[in-house]
Order: C-alpha cells, then sequence, then structure tokens
C-alpha cells in the first residue's frame, strides 16, 4: 500500500530506529494499558524497570486487582503522581470484577475507564486491536507542528482540534499501530525538544520548520504551568524503636501513602509562625526531647516545588502522647514502616537515617 510521503518517512525510520521495548512485543491490551499508566510523566528509561516489576508481580488484571492496595503503592513507589497508582488498581478491579477480566476494545469504550484519557485510549486501542485513532502526545504535537509549520498554540482548544484532525487524518488505516508507534518514537529519539537532528532527517526536504528556521518557536505553547512552593517541616516521632506515621488522605499528591506528622507553609518565614503556634508541639513540649534535623530537601513535582526538613523527636511519655495525638497517627515497628508505602523523598530520609 502506498501512503503519504510524511507516512513513509515516519514508519521507515521507525524500522531502523526504534528502541526494544517489552511493551512493544505484546498486543496484550492489559499490558500496553500497564506501560503507558506507567509512562504518563514519566521517561521510557525511569518507566521501564516499574514496568517489569508489575508484570512480573501482576501478570494478569486479575492479579492486579486483587493486590492490597498497599502493595500497590509500595510497587509504585519512586514514580510519583500517586494517584495514577490508586486509578490503576480500581481499574483493574473493575474490569476484573464488572467485565469478567476482559479489557474494553474500542477507542470509545477505552475513555470510559477510570484514569483513561484521549492519548492512553488511542494508544491501547491501536497497539492491542489495530483501530485507526491517532495519539497526540507531546512528541506528536512537536513533529507536526515543525514539519507542517502550524503556530496554533498546542494548549488551546483550538490546537487540539486542528492537530486531533490532522493527526486523525494522516493516520494509515492497516497499520495504526506501528503509525502511532513510529510517530512517538520520532519524536523522543530524532525531532526532539532541543537539538532536532535535522541533518539527518529523512522528513527534512519537506519540513516546514526546517526549511524557515522555526524549529526553536515551534509548536508553540502558551499555557505557563504555575509552580506553587511548599515549606514542610517533619517530625519523626519516635518510642523506643516504633515510629509515628499516618495514612494520607486520596485527593492530594501522595494520597494513600504514609508519611509523618507535618507543619506546612507557603514560605520559610510562615513555616517558623506555624511552628510556633502548632497546639500539640506546645502542648507536648516536655514529653519531647528533639534529636537531629536533617539537610533541607528540595522535591521538585510539575507544579510543586517541596522545601523538607526532616526532625528526629524522642517521645518520653507514649501514653501521654498518644492521647492527644491526632487519631489517624499510628506507632509503627521500623519493620513495618520499611514495608509500608511512602513517598520516595520520606523513603530517600529513611534510607540515611540511623536507629
Ligand atoms: S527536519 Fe528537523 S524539525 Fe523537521 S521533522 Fe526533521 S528533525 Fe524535526
Amino acid at each position: 500500500m502506498a501512503y503519504p510521503i510524511f507516512v513513509e518517512a515516519i514508519v521507515g525510520w521507525y524500522q531502523l530506529h526504534k528502541r526494544d521495548l517489552p511493551w512493544r512485543n505484546t498486543n496484550d491490551p492489559y499490558q500496553i494499558w500497564l506501560s503507558e499508566i506507567i509512562l504518563q510523566q514519566t521517561r521510557v528509561i525511569q518507566g521501564k524497570p516499574y514496568y517489569e516489576k508489575f508484570v512480573s508481580a501482576y501478570p494478569t488484571v486479575k492479579d492486579l486487582a486483587q493486590a492490597p492496595e498497599d502493595e500497590v503503592l509500595r510497587l509504585w513507589q519512586g514514580l510519583g503522581y500517586y494517584s495514577r497508582a490508586r486509578n490503576l488498581h480500581a481499574t483493574a478491579k473493575y474490569i476484573t470484577y464488572e467485565c469478567n477480566e476482559q479489557f474494553p476494545t474500542t477507542y470509545e469504550a477505552l475513555l470510559k475507564l477510570k484514569g483513561v484519557g484521549k492519548y492512553t485510549a488511542a494508544a491501547i486501542a491501536s497497539f492491542a486491536f489495530k483501530e485507526p485513532v491517532a495519539v497526540l502526545d507531546g512528541n506528536v504535537f512537536r513533529v507536526l507542528a515543525r514539519y507542517f509549520g502550524i503556530e496554533t498554540d498546542i494548549s488551546s482548544p483550538k490546537g487540539s482540534k486542528v492537530f486531533g484532525e490532522l493527526s486523525q487524518s494522516l493516520i494509515p488505516q492497516d497499520i495504526p499501530d506501528s503509525y502511532n508507534q513510529a510517530i512517538m518514537e520520532f519524536g523522543a529519539l530524532q525531532c526532539t525538544p532541543q537539538k532536532p537532528n535535522c541533518m539527518y532527517c529523512p522528513l527534512a526536504e519537506g519540513c516546514e520548520a526546517f526549511r524557515t528556521g522555526r524549529q526553536a518557536v515551534l509548536p508553540v505553547k502558551q499555557k505557563k504551568i504555575k509552580v506553587k512552593k511548599r515549606y514542610i517541616r517533619y517530625y519523626l516521632f519516635n518510642h523506643k524503636e516504633n515510629f509515628l506515621l499516618k495514612k494520607r488522605s486520596k485527593d492530594d499528591i501522595w494520597g494513600g501513602l504514609y508519611d509523618f506528622y507535618a507543619v506546612e507553609a507557603t514560605s520559610a518565614e510562615n513555616l517558623q509562625k506555624a511552628i510556633a503556634q502548632e497546639d500539640f508541639l506546645q502542648q507536648q513540649k516536655n514529653n519531647l526531647l528533639f534529636r537531629k534535623e536533617s539537610k533541607q530537601y528540595t522535591h521538585i513535582l510539575t507544579h510543586q516545588k517541596l522545601y523538607v526538613v526532616f526532625q528526629a523527636v524522642e517521645v518520653v511519655d507514649r501514653e501521654y502522647f498518644e492521647q492527644e495525638v491526632p487519631s489517624q497517627y499510628t506507632f509503627f515497628s521500623w519493620t513495618a514502616v520499611s514495608d509500608l508505602p511512602k513517598p520516595i523523598l520520606i523513603a530517600k530520609y529513611l534510607n540515611n537515617y540511623q536507629l
């Protein structure tokens, strides 16, 4: 079958240059879905070992559905965006118990799954079921914007429409899976955000950005992400070899994971004020022995920058302490703490913590 030059060049390039990634060797929708959820906001090199761990621990969607949530979060630890792990688990349960272990087989039906957006639904539908629906991720936006010289803001509703229609018009009906993989891989390896390899590019001849020297300005993206700063002081309360933690509520960045007692503010100055006004700390002050304070850790998330200091504190009278501490906190043995799912920042701190 003859394809337009753009498609021909991209698919040809892919055959020669594609990376051998484990999820490319399967058409099992469960494994493809797993890889897509893991790779959201995560680089391939970082996501690959997680994918391997998950496939090995849970070879089928039913195995994942039957796993305890803490175990799933523990395996996910370090990937961030923990709502993805919780959605993954909830969706596995849904497919196992409500859909008789059968993955939906169409783009429209896949879209209804929790945590599955347009991109993921298109990826699963095309890779597993060869449905000709185009994927549209950052790599695809970049390749299309540059090659066709499109200046529409990719983060605007108009951008979604223009690029959505264009990408859908290009997808070959008989090889939607290879084409979708190919254009994303091309964006990831060849037409990269900085320093695209235009000198050795099979698309250079017809590429508008190359012809007009606009590689650095395309694609156009105007929306700026506002980064929120958070200053946190964690208190690692211990009594003998027991440590106080709580499970975080599910609607925040680390929902479902365990962390320590914390005081938080939006600036370093306000944090000092907040600590001075923290009733529980004031009320317990004669019952606490302040031990080592950590260095300041800086932790960067997409929309947040965290400045975190850990303070180790020994509790003298546990009974008195437990009468006053908020009820969501529990003392755990050191071994139990190691097994709990925790934000990677906490795990890092505990790795250096000396009992
Ligand atoms: S010529 Fe350069 S900008 Fe154009 S598609 Fe190739 S790598 Fe991208």
